[in-house]
């Protein structure tokens, strides 16, 4: 066996459960990855992508040294691979990228710059990049992954409660006593989330419900499943509000204490009865009168979602129709309740904690809030912009009408991640200058006028924050490759050289010597933060947010003693359907999603040895439909939206129910956002995702 030079503890680059893991080095490489037994979340799980998946760090493709397109600043831009690009200094790239941002700022106002931070990347990255947005560029024009994955979540219980994040922990979820999961995929995609659910279930006797149109392992331990057809959850939790309200079961005080609104929304439910909720849903009407009552009756009642509920035209409602459910029964502000948002990403929490969001600073306070600016300008000597900046699907719509001119894209990857890739690209061929900040080459990287080669978490220090609030380090453990340098240190000085531009003093703003010391700003400005220091992370591992003071000992549910919005609103729903549904040229439903073995756009995981085991995608698709296609597992079809068309190999299987198919996607060959909805959520401004209709042929 290799012996390690050294073993490191850092925070997995992959999802957001946030397990903890041991780097053992040998000579710079990291050769063996293990779980620490001892520390939470995870203490000693790991799945495949944590365990296996990290090689991507030492792969030959890392980016190493500045790049400059050759043909710089031609419009329209096309996609180029490496030989498309220079070979710069740290000096000259960071140079001309400041002077093209700085022209731009002083020509056209910073709102004509899109910028893009990194669910991937740590909190201090991303507080820096925001505030180098914020501060130097002038604009609020900042956005991340976040918006295509939880923005639902954040819309909703924003209204109902005042707060997105997941509101228990999840130490508490092998102690459940009935939950439901509904358009999460768990297993695949928070696996070491899904043990410890089907830990409560199998150890403890949890109760489990299901809600979801797909057979997902977790339908495998299910109590009762409820199959309905995607883009009808409005109908089915409705439905189950019904019944509590109907038959007396809601918690009288909780709602008497704790909520507003109560007596209008139980009105609104009389047209929501089970048998027009199995019209429309397909759900046996019995079936969600049991699910009503193991949900209201259960000692402790919790429910856990991911994109399935968010990524429609009308996630926000979904979200709310959840947040009723709690605040009708009373599950919430208790151990083992709550309404948990799964994140997606490894940082997505702390990125939007870190003030990654176009409306709102660090800890979500607003930026068109006078006071709350005022604490901002003062912090940070500069005059902000009062206007919420644009979202990431609104900054496409601007670019396309000419009003953003320029991207700052760091570690994101909207050439994969937006939905009508053929509208996305054709937007980004007419930019007049796109700046990427990335570790590798990917399919937007293919489109900059300049690419920064950043360091990935392995070779640097900093923080993650996971799905349940809980703030960890990562640590660096090998040496970067070539001329990498970390991102908040690449922000550092592009905020440096564009204020040079700009003709203003240099600012003290931006000369950190470490991430700790950019914590310790943020936290200072951030009252949830402000009891979490890198001291008392080494001491105790990790803390969860919100943490007042230095004594505080965190806190691992939300809402024991009341709601950041004093009281939880009931809010009334109509059900809508989505904005498309299948006819005769296009008979199925598309929906998309994660496997396993990948994650997001696949630029980490495609590069590691993962890739082996799972190299393609497939759509999925039912044996009825197959048949009457007159396809078989393994032949290729090509699937075809409005927006576009791919080339993909079939996989039969029962998971998909009849009429629908499932493409993930990881796989720029095949990419299932050729086909997505771009029709936004009104509230949310997230796409469609996960409906959209579709046409399936055989190819011949
Ligand atoms: Fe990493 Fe998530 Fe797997 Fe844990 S569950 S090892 S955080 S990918």
């Amino acid at each position: 066996m290799i012996p390690a030079d050294t073993i490191v503890r850092t925070t997995c680059p992959y999802c957001g459960v946030g397990c903890q893991l041991d780097l053992h080095v040998h000579q710079g490489v990291i050769f063996r990855v293990a779980a620490p037994f001892d520390a939470p979340p995870n203490y000693g799980r790991l799945c495949v992508k944590g365990r296996f998946g990290l090689d991507f760090v030492h792969h030959p493709s890392r980016l190493t040294v500045p790049l400059i397109r050759k043909e710089f600043g031609k419009v329209p831009r096309r996609p180029v691979g490496l030989d498309g690009f220079r070979e710069a200094t740290w000096d000259e790239a960071l140079d001309l990228a400041a002077e093209k941002l700085a022209a731009i700022v002083r020509e056209h106002g910073g709102d004509a710059l899109g910028t893009f931070c990194s669910a991937k990347a740590t909190n201090e990255d991303n507080y820096l990049f925001q505030k180098f947005v914020r501060a130097v560029l002038g604009t609020n024009n900042v956005d991340h992954c976040a918006r295509l994955c939880h923005a639902s979540s954040v819309a909703g219980l924003s209204r109902t409660i005042g707060s997105a994040a997941m509101s228990n922990s999840i130490a508490e979820i092998p102690h459940l006593d009935v939950f439901i999961v509904t358009g999460s995929n768990t297993t695949e995609t928070h696996p070491v989330i899904s043990t410890f659910m089907r830990q409560a279930i199998v150890h403890n006797g949890a109760r489990l419900i299901v809600v979801d149109p797909r057979a997902t392992e977790m339908t495998q331990f299910a109590t009762l499943w409820l199959r309905q057809k995607p883009g009808t959850d409005v109908a089915v939790f409705s439905a189950m509000a019904h019944v509590i309200v109907k038959e007396g079961l809601y918690n009288e005080a909780f709602i008497r204490e704790r909520t507003a609104d109560f007596e209008a929304y139980a009105a609104s439910l009389d047209p929501f009865t089970p048998e027009w909720a199995e019209e429309v849903s397909g759900v046996p009407a019995d079936d969600i009168r049991t699910a009503a009552r193991m949900y209201a009756s259960a000692k402790a009642g919790a429910i856990y979602w991911g994109m399935g509920i968010t990524q429609h035209s009308h996630g926000t409602d979904n979200v709310i129709a959840l947040s009723n459910l709690a605040l009708l029964t009373g599950h919430i502000g208790r151990p083992h309740t709550g309404l948990n948002p799964l994140r997606g990403q490894n940082n997505v929490q702390g990125c939007s904690d870190s003030g990654g969001l176009p409306n709102v600073f660090p800890g979500y306070q607003r930026v068109d809030d006078p006071a709350i600016r005022a604490k901002f300008e003062r912090a940070w000597g500069v005059r902000l912009n009062p206007e919420v900046g644009l979202t990431t699907m609104e900054m496409v719509e601007a670019a396309e009408r000419g009003e953003i001119r320029g991207y700052y894209i760091m570690g994101e990857n909207p050439m994969m991640s937006e939905p009508n890739l053929r509208h996305a690209r054709h937007v980004m061929e007419q930019m007049e200058f796109v700046l990427v900040q990335d570790i590798f080459l990917n399919e937007t990287g293919a489109y900059a006028d300049i690419i920064l080669p950043a360091t990935s978490f392995a070779e640097k220090d900093g923080t993650f924050t996971n799905t349940d609030r809980r703030v960890q380090r990562i640590r660096k453990a090998v040496p970067p490759p070539g001329q990498a340098r970390a991102d908040w240190d690449i922000i550092q000085e592009l905020a440096r050289r564009v204020e040079e531009k700009l003709g203003r003093a240099t600012s003290a703003g931006f000369d950190f010597q470490h991430p700790a010391e950019i914590w310790a700003e943020m936290a200072a400005l951030t009252p949830a933060f402000q009891g979490i220091s890198y001291e008392r992370l080494e001491r105790e591992g990790g803390v969860h947010w919100p943490c007042p003071s230095p004594d505080h000992p965190g806190t691992p549910y939300l809402f024991a003693d009341g709601f950041p919005k004093g009281r939880g609103r009931f809010i009334s729903l109509q059900f809508l359907p989505p904005a498309e549904w299948p006819d005769e040229n296009y008979p199925f439903i598309l929906s998309t999603g994660r496997v396993l073995y990948h994650w997001h756009g696949g630029t980490l995981s495609r590069r590691s040895r993962l890739e082996d085991i799972y190299p393609e995608p497939t759509v999925e698709i039912h044996p009825d439909d197959a048949e009457r296609l007159g396809i078989r597992s393994g032949d290729y079809v090509r699937v075809r939206s409005r927006r576009g068309e791919i080339k993909v190999r079939v996989h039969v299987s029962t998971r998909s129910p009849r009429g629908t198919v499932f493409i993930p996607f990881h796989f720029a060959e095949a990419a299932a956002n050729e086909l997505t909805n771009d029709v936004l959520d009104p509230h949310a401004k997230i796409p469609e995702y996960k409906v959209c209709a579709v046409a399936v042929e055989k190819w011949e």
